[in-house]
């Protein structure tokens, strides 16, 4: 693989990781000190993971854009409804009969339908991450822990993150993923209340927690969010 073909940043960490985004752009996330050596070694013990991945990028049919239109299919924990769409005075967002149903003064304006949406998903991601966190907690209570406050907030390169203020992110996209993807994350970041990193002692306490964290992490990687 050539230079070009990837980005370097270098900051503060132990690791080298690799990540790729769903747009094929690839990035090497290596320590200050890193040698380009190193760096190159690394990218090199990856490339077969990374040409696999490549390839089932390529593979997939080519996105259109969402047009918030009757019938059209939208995820929400790892199921696909059809909008169905209706004119009302106030706008109001329910499942119902495997259908995503919504009434809206306008029901034929795709930006409102989107907003609605939009909104529909966070409130949705409110309840269904706090409750998560309400079930998984409990375990780090006992370990001397204060629960983290959830923010919901829409990032593009990763699901959750834990910061020191006492906050646990998680991305809202995960509210189109299936339950169980969702679980993974939610205690992927209640596991760095006691471990910053990702070394053994974070892999100790997340089989713990979640015996088959690894598959769930997998499937999550190769989820798709159309
Ligand atoms: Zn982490």
């Amino acid at each position: 693989m050539k230079a070009t073909d990837y980005t370097v940043i270098r900051s503060r960490r132990r690791s080298l990781e690799l990540r790729l985004y769903p747009d094929s752009r690839i990035e090497v996330r290596v320590p200050l000190r890193a040698s380009a050596r190193e760096v190159e070694d690394f990218i090199a013990s990856k490339s077969a993971w990374l040409q696999s991945r490549l390839k089932g990028q390529q593979q997939r049919p080519p996105q259109m854009p969402l047009q918030y239109c009757q019938g059209e299919e939208h995820l929400f924990l790892g199921q696909r409804y059809p909008l169905s769409l209706s004119r009302a005075a106030r706008p109001t967002t329910a499942l119902q009969q495997g259908s995503l149903c919504m009434l809206n003064p306008q029901p034929d304006n795709p930006e409102r339908i989107a907003h609605q949406l939009d909104r529909w998903y966070r409130q949705q991601a409110d309840g269904v991450f706090n409750q998560l966190i309400d079930r998984h907690f409990p375990f780090f209570a006992i370990r001397g822990h204060s629960r983290p406050q959830l923010r919901v907030r829409s990032m593009k390169s990763r699901w959750g993150s834990l910061s020191s203020l006492g906050y646990i992110n998680l991305n809202l996209e995960l509210i189109k993923t299936p339950l169980h993807s969702i679980e993974y994350v939610v205690i992927h970041e209640l596991c760095h209340l006691e471990h910053m990193n990702h070394g053994p002692g974070f892999r100790a306490l997340m089989s713990q927690c979640l015996p088959d964290w690894r598959d769930r992490k997998r499937e999550l990687n190769e989820v798709l969010l159309r």
